[in-house]
């Protein structure tokens, strides 16, 4: 009777074994290229532009995603952006809520490249010909009368100047550096920037083809609101 037992539970082992080893090699077989846990960074490297300039975008200060470029609002020290218009809503509500936020979207702003576009005196675009050394900062101007109203008192028009720079500074069309002259507004009230005159008609022609380049840029388009007539 104990051999009986003995030979049982013998039996039972193997019959374990043999399904844990089947169990094993199921998924062995199957997702082997899941199978070295040890390497997560091999997904992130195998496409290293696009996800870094991801990871690089700020945050909206309400709901922590990133950021459109082209939602914001104004406050007393420059814009603050945000990834809806909701959000804008519930910033507007209670700012001092979201103080830190903003300055860590602030830090992210700094280390990013931008081109100044509008005038910081009367928010007309800039002439890139009109440009003056103020206090060490490079700043462009629409026309030769703003520099003087500028320079009596830089510190007022500090805020307005931070609202005059694009994050968006590479044309979706081309690649190349965007000319603050070139640019367009879409029906979606947002402003494109382009490097040259040519290339905003070639984007509304074919805004599926270049959406991404944007969007990889913090700036998100409704491709298909575009396309109605
Ligand atoms: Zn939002
Ligand atoms: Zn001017
Ligand atoms: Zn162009």
């Amino acid at each position: 009777m104990k051999r009986w037992t003995m030979a049982m539970g013998v039996g039972a082992i193997c019959a374990l074994a043999g399904l844990y080893a089947l169990a094993q090699e199921k998924p062995a077989g199957q997702d082997k290229p899941a199978q070295p846990p040890a390497k997560p960074e091999a997904k992130p490297e195998a496409k290293p532009e696009s996800g870094k300039v991801e990871s690089k975008l700020p945050l909206c200060p309400v709901m922590g995603e990133t950021v459109d470029f082209t939602v914001k609002t104004m406050t007393d020290d420059g814009p603050v952006y945000f990834c809806c218009a909701e959000c804008i809503e519930k910033f507007q509500k209670d700012p001092a809520r979201y103080a830190d936020k903003v300055t860590a979207q602030r830090a992210r702003l700094r280390k990013r490249e931008r081109i100044q576009v509008c005038c910081p005196v009367s928010g007309e675009a800039v002439d890139r010909k009109q440009v003056e050394q103020v206090d060490g900062q490079e700043v462009f101007f629409c026309c030769a009368k703003c520099p003087a109203q500028y320079k009596e008192n830089p510190a007022r028009f500090k805020a307005k100047l931070e609202g005059c720079y694009t994050y968006q500074v590479r044309c979706p069309v081309s690649g190349k550096k965007i000319d603050p002259a070139a640019y367009t507004d879409l029906p979606t009230g947002q402003r494109i920037y382009f490097c040259c005159k040519d290339c905003p008609a070639k984007f509304l022609k074919e805004p599926d083809k270049y959406a991404e380049k944007l969007t990889e840029q913090g700036v998100n388009v409704d491709v298909d609101k575009l396309k109605k007539p």
